[in-house]
């Protein structure tokens, strides 16, 4: 299917998802892990389109949930609550209650507030409720500040040094029924190097843990990286300027090489929780160029597309790939592409090399398939945009473009000012 095609059937900015980039990348991981007894649970914050997630439902996947409105869509696509884990640090009642009773495979827990919590709701729906603890191994991931969760500094899981007695206090309690460990240290993780050293300090404490409470899983979570500039956007060297910056990608091949001597000796079920790995690649935004303008030293490229529909170059510094749909031959010139919002932060890239396009261009930013269009906003009273799944020769959309009156629907004009929408008042007094 050619971006072209779909950008003129169903308008632009539009994400487009291909279904074979995802079963792949779904099925390297998952068979890279064999003949370990593993669930991989996508992490459905990273895209929870439902056709995303029916498609790695229907390849067998568990998922990683992190709100009830997670779980929600998880079910509507198809998925299995008894193949899902409930992670995050601020649970509510009403999402312990409503989990419970659709059978979640497991709580991973943050804090013992939260333990006392789920036994409080478990006790009054009269069950046990499945929980994980989630133990800091304090690593240093070296990612990015944002996204690195697994030292002391950070607000998730509980230390590493606290972990049995919390598991002792929880055994005492009723309606708790430990069932996992989990632990999950970071996103983007470039090296195995990370990992190796959090299963290292993990593995000998679950093994104690599964002797003591009978665990049945150690979940050692997300955080593979992706490339996410690579020399595959084209032929041309030119083109490819940032080849010195680009890491060495970390394949399933050599994670699982290294992680699975370690976590055999475990004897566990292994929970992995990829969310970025999965789509990240399987994705792209498709925009149009809306005006090319020059200033003294600059050449903006100013796009159809903003930061409030993938917000990752404003938030995270990230990079990524951008290329234009139809290729031209000539010299590259030193461009920022922006969006249209009133935000310095409104850009997609900075000073980089790109080739001449104009203005009714179409031009794509890669690897656009993780914690793209979750974090879309309508800042600007911008609509959410499509998204189309791509399969074989076929494409359909996966989410119709938000009307604009969609997104003020819930809003109301208070009753002093008047049930009617506020009009003119006529000019009096002339004639
Ligand atoms: C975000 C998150 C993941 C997924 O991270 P990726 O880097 O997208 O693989 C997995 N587990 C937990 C607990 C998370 O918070």
């Amino acid at each position: 299917m050619a971006l072209e095609t779909l950008a003129a059937r169903y308008g632009t900015p539009l994400y487009v998802y291909s279904t074979h980039t995802l079963l792949d990348h779904f099925t390297k991981l998952d068979s890279a892990l064999a003949p370990l007894d593993h669930l991989v649970c996508f992490a459905v914050k990273a895209n929870s389109n439902l056709g995303v997630l029916r498609t790695l439902a229907e390849a067998g996947s568990g998922f990683d949930i992190v709100s009830e409105g997670e779980l929600r869509r998880v079910i509507a696509a198809g998925g299995d609550p008894t193949r899902c884990v409930f992670a995050g640090v601020g649970k509510s009642e009403r999402e312990i209650e409503f989990a419970i009773r659709q059978g979640i495979y497991s709580f991973n827990v943050e804090s013992e507030p939260e333990i006392e919590r789920i036994d409080r709701v478990a006790k009054r729906l009269g069950c046990r409720a499945p929980v994980a603890v989630r133990v800091n191994p304090n690593v240093d991931a070296h990612t990015h500040a944002k996204i690195t969760t697994g030292t002391y500094e950070n607000k998730f899981g509980i230390a590493i040094e606290q972990i049995e007695a919390v598991y002792a206090r929880a055994s005492r309690r009723r309606n708790i029924q430990l069932r996992g460990l989990q632990m999950h240290i970071g996103s983007q993780l470039t090296e195995v190097a990370p990992f190796r050293q959090a299963v290292e300090k993990v593995a000998p404490l679950a093994r104690r843990l599964h002797e003591k409470y009978g665990l049945e899983f150690l979940s050692i979570g997300g955080g593979i990286g992706i490339v996410y500039q690579s020399a595959l956007a084209s032929g041309d060297p030119r083109w490819w300027t940032a080849s010195k910056e680009a890491k060495s990608i970390l394949t399933p091949a050599t994670y699982a090489a290294t992680l699975k001597p370690l976590l055999q000796s475990v004897g566990l079920r292994i929970l992995v929780e990829p969310g970025r790995f999965i789509v990240g690649n399987a994705g792209a935004l498709v925009t149009r160029v809306e005006f090319v303008k020059r200033t003294g030293s600059k050449n903006f490229v100013i796009v159809d597309a903003a930061m409030n529909d993938l917000i990752r170059p404003a938030f995270y510094d990230a990079y990524h790939e951008i290329v234009p749909i139809r290729r031209k031959a000539g010299a590259m010139i030193s461009s920022d592409v922006v969006g249209p919002i009133c935000e310095s932060g409104d850009y997609f890239a900075k000073n980089r090399p790109l080739p001449k396009v104009r203005e009714g261009d179409l031009i794509a930013l890669l690897s656009a398939g993780a914690y793209g269009a979750v974090m879309s906003s309508n800042y600007n009273s911008r609509a959410l945009v499509a998204e189309a799944l791509v399969h074989g020769d076929q494409a359909e959309l996966v989410r119709e473009r938000q009307e604009l009156e969609e997104i003020w629907a819930r809003e109301r004009v208070p009753s002093w000012l008047g049930r009617q929408k506020a009009k003119k008042r006529p000019a009096r007094g002339r004639a």
